[in-house]
């Protein structure tokens, strides 16, 4: 922002590494490898990383925008692609992938405006204060519609420099359940600039995106399995920084 830098690419094997975990299990949100793809999309990562022992493994999914009539298009990535890769900008949830104790959330019904994950972020700050708390994990909105976006393909030609030239940049969509959504969070900003949330889905009825919040309030319905993180890791910190895009 305000205008796409292209030379922005990361490679999810060498982020494995970087931060010491080669072989991690990753889930979160981010936007998809143009350089590969050939086109803008969103990112829904879920790749387990290249270890010594384990060739990599990539069930992602990236969902754009149809051309032919400007529905959501999901697809899963496959060996064609080849890549693990993302680009611009990703926060994702790093784990070994092995069991353990999970924190279970249950809510159905949604009495206030904010949405989910911003619900369990502000209560883990109401709770721990200026300690910053991460969590990530994995939710299926079971029940109702959620408003979500998708980038265009297209990059846009002209500088985005306030929340609605975004807005009016990105493309809006209801979508139904049951989705599975790969929240990563934390509860502040230990000065590092964050974005403090951020929610990519998929479906198995072709819908996937950016999570905004529910829209049916009254329905809808959530359950998932979160975990905290022992670390963040802030990597290729922009210099030249910005607020908006950042729901
Ligand atoms: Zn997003």
């Amino acid at each position: 922002m305000p205008l796409v830098n292209k030379k922005k690419v990361y490679d999810l094997n060498k982020i494995a590494k970087e931060i010491k975990l080669p072989g991690a299990f990753i889930l979160g949100a981010g936007a998809g490898p143009f350089q590969t793809l050939g086109f803008n999309s969103e990112f829904v990562p879920v790749i387990q990383t290249e270890s010594e022992h384990n060739p990599p493994v990539n069930n992602s999914y990236f969902a754009y925008i149809n051309p032919a009539d400007g529905g959501c298009l999901l697809e899963k990535y496959s060996k064609k692609h080849h890549d693990f890769g993302c680009a611009l900008l990703a926060n994702l949830f790093a784990s070994k992938g092995q069991c353990g104790k999970v924190i279970e959330v249950k809510a159905k019904r949604r009495t206030g405006q904010l949405n989910f994950v911003t619900c369990m972020r502000q209560a883990l700050g109401t709770h721990y204060g200026n300690k910053p708390v991460g969590m990530g994990g994995t939710f299926i909105v079971q029940k109702g519609k959620v408003k979500a976006h998708i980038m265009p393909t297209e990059f846009s030609s002209c500088p985005l420099n306030s929340d609605e030239e975004v807005n009016k940049w990105l493309h809006f969509y209801e979508m139904k359940a049951p989705l599975v959504c790969l929240p990563v969070f934390v509860s502040r900003d230990p000065g590092l600039d964050l974005r403090l949330e951020h929610t990519h889905f998929f479906s198995h009825h072709g819908e996937g995106g950016h999570y905004h919040c529910d829209t049916t309030p009254d329905t809808v319905e959530y359950f998932g399995y979160f975990s905290p993180a022992e670390f963040l890791y802030r990597i290729d910190q922009p210099k030249e920084t910005h607020s908006f895009g950042r729901d």
